[in-house]
């Protein structure tokens, strides 16, 4: 398979991850017309009927083109300020990510962050480090949260070009 059919998603770098955004399936992308190869299981918020589209499509933007709604978005997020560059990528040009409602993707110097892994008990090795707990502690302290926090309801999130951990809470 050439790799522009499976194109590498900076701010959820982990979506082809069984249970994640994409699953194999070869019936056709609506948009490129091409057997999807991988095709994507998450939401699309726009005013049309669902589509069927490959990861490719979200990817290069053709999503974007094909729907010709400039307000859609993959992701039932709110966040702070980020440079413009960023927002279409983010919002239309990557994946989302499962959740129970909306959670706020977090933003370090107007830059999303990347998404890593789910508090599930399968993931959550990848909270166990002093950064994360770091991080962990943060969010859920401004809930008045005190440990032992629920991991099932925390999203682990890291800079791309950097060593800064955040965590969200999407509470069911
Ligand atoms: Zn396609």
């Amino acid at each position: 398979m050439s790799a522009d059919r499976k194109p590498f998603f900076r701010f959820n770098p982990n979506a082809y991850e069984i249970g994640r955004a994409f699953e194999r399936d070869e019936v056709p992308c609506e948009v490129c017309a091409r057997p999807c190869i991988w095709r994507y299981t998450g939401a699309i918020y726009t005013h049309k009927a669902k589509v069927t589209v490959c990861a490719s499509c979200i990817y290069n933007g053709d999503l974007a083109d094909f729907l010709d709604d400039e307000f859609f978005t993959l992701h039932d997020v709110s966040h702070e300020k980020m440079r413009p560059e960023f927002e279409a990528e983010l919002l239309q040009r990557t994946p989302g990510i499962a959740c129970f409602n909306p959670f706020e993707w977090p933003i370090l110097d107007e830059k999303p962050l990347a998404f890593l892994h789910y508090g599930t008990k399968e993931e959550a090795h990848h909270f166990d480090t002093p950064r994360v707990a770091e991080a962990m502690k943060r969010e859920f302290s401004r809930y008045g949260w005190k440990e032992p926090y629920p991991l099932q309801y925390a999203l682990l999130f890291k800079e791309v070009d950097g060593d800064r951990y955040r965590v969200s809470i999407d509470l069911e």
